[in-house]
């Protein structure tokens, strides 16, 4: 079969390989499509821990596919359907698992993270996995392109559960408009924010934004965010903010754009080797203020997940902006490094 294989910092080969062989509780799933990530352009880019020196592997974790083979001790799942994979799984045993927060595990594994992923004709999916749920059942009715944002969307889900959800009350303000933040915009809608405003530096993600749904779009650099957001909640400021962007800017002037009692959530990180901000801890303490962090999602997360993208209520089409096959993955993943696209999306 044919694999983008990661052999180095931005060493990134298409080889054929063989098909992987399957235990008895694994299946081997055929790839439909699979999403490009920000994380694997950190992976591509030699960033990612869990990519360390030496490391041989095929990235991709955002997966839809079609059972191809079913190991004999795997029930329930049988060849020529359908799944959504959720790619986080943990130990099954920990706190974190046991409360459904897999993605908490210190001993978490993850389709083309920690094994071998999407990025290839076919994929393994091992039986610890599918023993905790990460097989979604897709059907007939959902692009299968488009059901890989199910993963990204579950991650988006999980930051605003954080959050206490969204509110018909709120004014909500999502800093960064890549596809994560278009989801956000898309969720904060479903949900019945009063005000959806969007801070995002390129004009194609401006437009992108406003066509998902957001009342404003507002590019920091030319426009002052702190009086849109005075105007647009009646001076009080925003009830909830969404950072997804990796900036210390952002982050810091989040605490200063909450209203009083307002709900933050850091969603995206920022570089490992310079993660500390400035924070206003007097207005956190007498705003009192509610400073989140989320990363990655749960299985459950996929779940639910899944089923917002199956019920049709978000069309997610717009976020897929290009399409590539497997043999042009070094194009696709140049796509996906020129910001002005949303997600690239790969159908070996
Ligand atoms: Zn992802
Ligand atoms: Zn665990």
């Amino acid at each position: 079969m044919l694999a983008a294989v990661y052999h180095g910092p931005n060493d990134l080969r298409l080889e054929e390989r063989p098909i992987p062989a399957i235990s008895p509780d694994d299946v081997l799933l055929k790839v439909t499509s699979a999403g490009i990530c920000g994380t694997d352009l950190r992976i591509l880019h030699g960033g990612h821990r869990k990519y360390p020196a030496g490391t041989v592997r095929v990235p991709g974790h955002e997966v839809v596919g079609v059972i191809a083979e079913v190991g004999k001790n795997v029930s329930g799942v049988h060849a020529g359907e359908r799944y959504i994979i959720a790619p986080n799984w943990g130990c099954g045993h920990c706190r974190q698992c046991v409360s459904g927060h897999n993605n908490r595990c210190a001993d978490y594994s993850a389709i083309g993270i920690t094994v071998d992923g999407a990025f290839a004709e076919y994929l393994r999916l091992p039986g610890a996995s599918i023993a905790q749920g990460n097989l979604i059942p897709l059907g007939k009715d959902t692009d299968p392109a488009v059901a890989t944002l199910v993963e990204p969307f579950a991650c988006v889900v999980r930051g605003q559960e954080a959050l206490g959800g969204v509110r018909p009350e709120d004014v909500v303000l999502v800093m960064g408009a890549g596809p994560i933040g278009i989801m956000h915009i898309m969720l904060a809608r479903l949900q019945g924010a009063r005000r959806v405003i969007v801070s995002e530096m390129l004009p194609a993600r401006l437009s992108s934004a406003l066509a998902a749904g957001a009342d404003r779009a507002v590019n920091p650099q030319e426009d002052d965010l702190a009086a849109v957001i005075a105007e647009e909640s009646d001076g009080q400021g925003a009830d909830v903010i969404i950072v997804a962007a990796p900036a210390h800017a952002a982050q810091e002037q989040a605490i200063a754009l909450a209203a009083i009692g307002g709900r933050i959530n850091f969603f995206g990180g920022l570089p490992k080797d310079r993660p500390i901000i400035q924070a206003d801890a007097n207005a956190i303490h007498y705003k009192e203020l509610r400073v989140t962090g989320t990363t990655a999602c749960s299985t459950s997360d996929c779940w639910k997940s899944a089923a917002i993208v199956k019920s049709g209520r978000l069309d997610f089409t717009p976020v897929v902006s290009r399409r590539f096959p497997l043999t042009q993955t070094q194009a696709a993943f140049a796509a996906a490094e020129d910001r002005s696209s949303l997600k690239i999306v790969i159908e070996p």
